[in-house]
């Protein structure tokens, strides 16, 4: 059932002192670093004094503009000859930063994605097709080290050409997948073009959707369309990736693979801790690595921990599935609104496709929200009347939810721009 029992199931007073043990050491080694010596220093920081958890909140929270400051090597805590792998962040919000690890650090991460994948039930007898980019994008390696660490076969399919990965799902009968999921939803539609039904047709039993906010309406709509279960798997580049937080078969919440972080979530104005359970931005900190331990990163991506023990026994605490990014926040007409509302209301609406794009534009100083919908190939044939009760339908959905009339287009399916990576689903043409 556990890829390491004993760490897996710890009791949290044992987690916590382990923890606090770690941070110990990576307290240490930051401060050979360009950038965490300066701070430090700066800051007339005494590590001697971090004694418990609740100390933490002395050391100083490190964001994506240091790690830009310090570009490129200004986070290293040993010599670049210990170093054996770059990666970097996909740069959906600028300028991508960059990841050093060591071979101990690479050893570790793999570690943690086979624990995660083995929680959610793949073990060596499966056929593992791993639809990431590869590169430097850190879902494409550190997903394929896991997969090999447990002893599947591996596919390194990489992200792109639908009709290949269909076709190699089907030949070399591929039971788990990895894969974006507004990526795995396009591909839905080509699986149904070419009449081949992924229930009937293929072995497939598991999949890992990560990389970008998905809603649980989402998953569920993928999960009826493939016949597996999609588990959520959560991570940052800055943190190492893939493997930071995963579903367990509850499919209930992610547990944060504590032993190797220390997470918090803080309120994004005042920087203080909010009461646990309640949502706010996660922060965290590495604990075993060596190559560039980063402490309290800004992950800007909004979670709240799920209190109470999980009843697969694993006593590493969940976090809830992410609700968004503070920088995809969207102001319109002083209404806060993340994307993700969007798409959840709208995979439940029957006849909606698999693609939206919503577009903020500015007319006489106002702001105007149009949301363009596909529309499911075959729902309608073509029925005008049945098409305007859909397209109001929608404006109705959404403007219970965000509180503002959104304008919506009907489009036809596939007409949408889609993306190999991780979708793009607001343009602002706003200017100030
Ligand atoms: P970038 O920040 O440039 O996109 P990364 O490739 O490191 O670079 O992506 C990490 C980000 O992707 C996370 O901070 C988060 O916003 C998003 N992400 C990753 N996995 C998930 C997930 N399962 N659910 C929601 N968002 C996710
Ligand atoms: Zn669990």
């Amino acid at each position: 059932m556990y890829w390491e029992k004993e760490i897996e199931t710890m009791d949290r007073g044992s987690l916590e002192k382990l923890q606090m043990a770690r941070l110990g050491e990576t307290l240490a080694r930051v401060k050979n670093s360009v950038h965490y010596g300066k701070r430090f220093a700066e800051l007339g920081l005494d590590t001697a004094k971090i004694r418990t958890l609740a100390d933490l909140e002395r050391l100083p929270l490190t964001t994506k503009e240091d790690l830009r400051e310090q570009w490129p090597y200004g986070f290293l805590t040993c010599s670049r000859d210990e170093i054996i792998r770059m990666h970097s962040s996909s740069g959906t919000t600028g300028r991508a930063t960059v990841i050093f690890h060591t071979a101990n650090d690479i050893a570790a991460w793999t570690n943690l994605l086979a624990r995660s994948m083995f929680m959610a039930g793949m073990r060596r007898s499966d056929v593992f097709q791993n639809m990431m980019t590869y590169g430097l994008f850190t879902g494409g390696l550190g997903f394929h080290y896991g997969a090999e660490e447990i002893g599947a076969l591996v596919i390194p399919a990489g992200a792109g050409n639908s009709k290949r990965q269909i076709q190699l799902m089907q030949d070399f009968e591929t039971t788990a997948i990895h894969i974006i999921p507004s990526y795995a939803l396009h591909l839905s539609t080509v699986f149904t073009e070419t009449g081949i039904d992924p229930r009937r047709d293929t072995k497939l039993k598991i999949a890992f959707l990560g990389a970008e906010p998905h809603s649980e309406n989402m998953r569920r709509k993928i999960e009826d369309f493939y016949g597996f279960k999609g588990f959520n798997s959560y991570g940052l580049s800055e943190m190492n990736g893939p493997g930071m937080a995963f579903e367990c078969p509850e499919q209930r919440g992610m547990h944060v693979w504590e032993d190797n972080y220390i997470i918090e979530v803080i309120d994004p104005l005042t920087l203080r801790p909010v009461p646990e359970g309640e949502e706010g931005e996660l922060i965290a900190t590495t604990l075993l690595r060596e190559g560039m331990p980063i402490l309290r990163y800004r992950t800007k991506d909004l979670t709240r921990i799920i209190p109470g023990p999980c009843p697969c026994g694993r006593t590493h605490r969940r976090i809830e599935r992410i609700t968004g990014r503070t920088d995809d926040m969207m102001i319109l007409k002083g209404v806060n609104i993340f994307p993700i509302q969007i798409e959840k209301r709208l995979m439940e609406i029957p006849g909606v496709g698999v693609n939206f794009l919503i577009i903020l534009e500015r007319e006489n100083y106002n702001d105007q929200m149009t949301v363009k919908v596909e529309v499911q190939r075959d729902f309608f044939g073509g029925d005008l009347q049945q098409l305007e009760i859909l397209r109001r339908r929608i404006v109705e959905e959404l403007k219970s939810d965000i509180l503002i009339t959104p304008r919506v287009d009907l489009v036809e399916q596939d007409s949408l721009p889609k993306s190999e990576g991780k979708a793009v689903r607001v343009i602002d043409n706003r200017k100030d």
